[in-house]
C-alpha cells in the first residue's frame, strides 16, 4: 500500500530544489515512488497519510567517519589540550576492549535518529564490527585501519573478508590508513592498492588533523614523536620534510576513492590540491573541538571545490554519534553556508562518494523516485540556529 508522508518543509536534496513547503513523499515499502506538493500527490495517491506536522524532513543521514570500537570510552578521554595529551589519555584505558552490546545500542540509537549509513574505522576489531553492522539496519563501510610500518607480502592481506558482510547487500569491508605520521608511506600505499584492486573500494586516511602530525612530518620532532619514542615504537624518524596534504598527494594517496578525514591544517594551496585530486573531505569539527586541535577551514575547502562530508568521529572524542551535531556546528560557525549546503554534507555528497562502490549508498542521500525510503528530521539544535540567522 502506498503511504503519503506529509511535512511542513522538505529538503529533497535534488539539485536546485531548495526547501519545499507543505510537501509530501509517496512511499511503498522500502521505495520512494514520488515527491512533490502535498496537494498534488494527494490527488494521485489515495492511501493513508502520515502527517508529520511542522518538521523539516530530509534524507536519512550519513555518518562518514566514526570509531565504533571506542564507544566504551565516552566521557573518559582528556580534552582541550591537543592530540598527544588526548592520545595519552586513550592509552591509559582498555583501548581495544570493545563492547559489542554498547556498539549495537549506539547503532540502534543512530538509526532512530535518522542515520542511514555509517563509515566505521576499526584498528583491531574490523571483522567483529563488520559483522555487527551487517546485522544492523544501516548501510555501511567497515574499514580495517592499518597503522605502523610493516609492509605485507600481499596487499590483499590487509582487507578482511567477512561472509556476513558479503551476504548483507547493504555494506562492504574496506581498508583505511591511520595517518601519515603513524604509518609508513609504503604501508599506506599497500592499503590503497588493496582497496583499488578490490574494485575501487573507498579508502580513508586521517589527514592534516593537527599540529603534532605536521611537526613530525616537517621537522621530525614534536609531541607525538616524543610519545612514540617513549613507548619504544620508534627510535628515530627520517622526516619527509613535507606538509601532510602535499605529502599524501606525492605518495599517490589522493584520488576519487579517497576520503581525507579532518583536514584541520589545510591551507588554500592544500585545499586546491585536494579538490584537483578528486578526493572527498570529511570534517569532524566537534571532535577537533573536544581534543583541542583547532577549527577546520570549511569555507576554504568549499571555495576550492572539494566535496565536503561530515562525521562524528568516535565517542572517545564526541558526546554522541548524530551527524546533525556536525550540521549544527557548520551552520553556527560558517554563516555563509546555507541550510541546503550543510545538509548536503550528510546526505547527497557522501551518497555520491560511498555510492561509487556501495550500490546501497547510491540509493540514499536524496529524496527522489527510485531511492530508498530512509528519512531524518532536523533536530531543534539545527532549527534554533537557523531561526537566529
Ligand atoms: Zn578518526
Amino acid at each position: 500500500m502506498t503511504e503519503l508522508l506529509r511535512a511542513a518543509r522538505l529538503a529533497t536534496m535534488t539539485p536546485g530544489a531548495g526547501i519545499l513547503k507543505d510537501a509530501a513523499v509517496a512511499v511503498e515499502g522500502d521505495d520512494i515512488l514520488a515527491v512533490g506538493s502535498f496537494s498534488g500527490l494527494r490527488r494521485e495517491y489515495s492511501g493513508p497519510v502520515r502527517d508529520l506536522g511542522d518538521v523539516l524532513l530530509a534524507p536519512g543521514t550519513f555518518n562518514s567517519h566514526t570509531h565504533l570500537e571506542m564507544s566504551h570510552l565516552r566521557g573518559k578521554t582528556h580534552g582541550g589540550e591537543g592530540f598527544t595529551p588526548w592520545i595519552r589519555s586513550m592509552l591509559a584505558q582498555p583501548l581495544y576492549d570493545f563492547d559489542a552490546a554498547c556498539v549495537r545500542a549506539e547503532l540502534f540509537s543512530s538509526e532512530r535518529r535518522g542515520v542511514a549509513f555509517v563509515a566505521d574505522i576499526s584498528t583491531r576489531n574490523a571483522v567483529d564490527i563488520g559483522t555487527i553492522l551487517a546485522g544492523s539496519g544501516l548501510g555501511f563501510v567497515s574499514f580495517n585501519e592499518i597503522i605502523g610500518r610493516d609492509v605485507p607480502a600481499n596487499d590483499a592481506d590487509l582487507l578482511p573478508r567477512v561472509r556476513e558482510v558479503e551476504e548483507s547487500g547493504h555494506g562492504v569491508m574496506s581498508v583505511a590508513g591511520h595517518a601519515l605520521h603513524s604509518t609508513s608511506g609504503e604501508r599506506l600505499r599497500a592499503s590503497k592498492r588493496a582497496a583499488k584492486a578490490a574494485g575501487g573500494l573507498p579508502w580513508s586516511l586521517h589527514l592534516a588533523e593537527n599540529v603534532d602530525e605536521e611537526d613530525m612530518l616537517v621537522h621530525g620532532g614534536g609531541a607525538f614523536f616524543e610519545l612514540l619514542k617513549s613507548r619504544g615504537v620508534i627510535e628515530s624518524y627520517d622526516a619527509p620534510g613535507e606538509r601532510p596534504v602535499p605529502l599524501a598527494a606525492s605518495l599517490g594517496l589522493l584520488d576519487a576513492d579517497t576520503l581525507a578525514v579532518h583536514c584541520v591544517m589545510t591551507t588554500r594551496e592544500d585545499a586546491a590540491i585536494l579538490a584537483r585530486s578528486g578526493a572527498t573531505v570529511c570534517l569532524c569539527p566537534r571532535s577537533n573541538a573536544h581534543i583541542g586541535e583547532g577549527v577546520p577551514p570549511v569555507r576554504t575547502l568549499l571555495e576550492a571545490g572539494a566535496p565536503v562530508c561530515l562525521g562524528t568521529d568516535g565517542l572517545c572524542s564526541n558526546a554522541d554519534l548524530d551527524p546533525y551535531g556536525e550540521v549544527a556546528w557548520v551552520l553556527e560557525h560558517e554563516p555563509s553556508v546555507s541550510l541546503v549546503d550543510a545538509l548536503a554534507m550528510v546526505t547527497a555528497t557522501p551518497a555520491r562518494f560511498f555510492g561509487r562502490a556501495v550500490p546501497y549508498a547510491a540509493r540514499l542521500g536524496v529524496i527522489a523516485p527510485g531511492r530508498l525510503a530512509r528519512f531524518s528530521v532536523a533536530p531543534p539544535a539545527v532549527l534554533d540556529i537557523l531561526s537566529q540567522r
